[in-house]
């Protein structure tokens, strides 16, 4: 199937580019989710809270410096578990999007356990009054299952595939949904992140600055949109910070950026024509 790319008017103000930055706040909830023998392994578990309760004020804090509002999607464990991260994010005026309950990949459950997931995950955010737009799947791994319930739940975007670099209709169960892709490479996590068990690479920030440099180029060359994905528990060790820093400062020395949650860019995108997840290209993609 091709996936219609969606259509944007202009970027507000005279912007080029829509920069998404997004952060995932998962805390204990992976390693939890690997099993309950995780439940006794203090160190791991301590590197996963490491980012609610550490690097997420930090990320915070630059943000409100540089005066960027992101969107932060949230395991429901983190948010029962660390209810001051939840009320910090809303604080900075930031949107919160689901990430699952027990950040459990879609890909292992049966359709009633990924339902269950998406369920408890709205209790939980709902717990704080939020009601999330937007959805990622942990470990982005999405099944047709869950896919297909999203707009049934309430949410009108996801962002877990990968077809497109510019933002893309979907179709959730018979409602069109936004895809706001992300990738790998433009996350932290296969640069910095590291575990005893599933390895890393601790790749040089220089490096890695440059490639997500270089990405902004591009996107602003398509006048696109583009999506970066971190993790407070990565990109929240202090050295990694003043990467972020710079790459912020180094998207503002070349060019136009227009900073944005994923619900303001979706907020912009037309409504997909009839059958727009359908072949039928639409018009040129912004
Ligand atoms: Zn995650």
């Amino acid at each position: 199937m091709v996936n219609a790319p969606a259509v944007f008017p202009a970027w507000p103000g005279d912007a080029e580019v829509a920069v998404a930055l997004t952060f995932d706040v998962d805390g204990e909830a992976p390693w939890l989710g690997e099993g309950p023998e995780y439940g006794q392994r203090l160190t791991l578990l301590s590197q996963g809270r490491f980012g609610p309760e550490r690097g997420l004020g930090r990320v915070l804090d630059l943000l409100a410096e540089l005066d960027i509002r992101a969107t932060f999607y949230v395991p429901g464990h983190t948010a029962d578990h660390h209810p001051d991260a939840v009320t910090a994010i809303l604080a900075g005026g930031h949107e919160i999007g689901h990430h699952g309950y027990l950040h459990l990949g879609t890909d292992g459950l049966e359709a009633d356990g990924q339902r269950a997931e998406l369920e408890e995950g709205l209790a939980a955010l709902g717990r704080h009054g939020v009601r999330p737009a937007g959805y990622r799947s942990p470990g982005w791994e999405l099944t047709p299952e869950t896919l297909a319930m999203l707009a049934g739940l309430g949410f009108s975007y996801d962002s877990s595939l990968m077809a497109d670099d510019r933002p893309y209709w979907e179709t959730s169960g018979t409602a069109p949904l936004l895809e706001l892709p992300g990738h790998w490479s433009l996350c932290d996590w296969p640069y910095f992140g590291w575990t005893p068990y599933h390895g890393g690479l601790l790749a040089d920030p220089a490096a890695v600055e440059r490639i997500w440099l270089e990405e902004f180029e591009s996107a602003r060359q398509d006048n696109r949109a583009v999506t970066y994905t971190m993790h407070p528990e990565a990109i929240g060790r202090g050295y990694l910070l003043r990467m972020l820093r710079r790459v912020i400062t180094g998207m503002l020395d070349r060019g136009r950026p227009w900073f944005a949650t994923h619900a303001q860019i979706v907020a912009l995108a037309n409504e997909p024509a009839a059958g727009a997840a359908s072949p039928a290209p639409v018009g040129p993609a912004g």
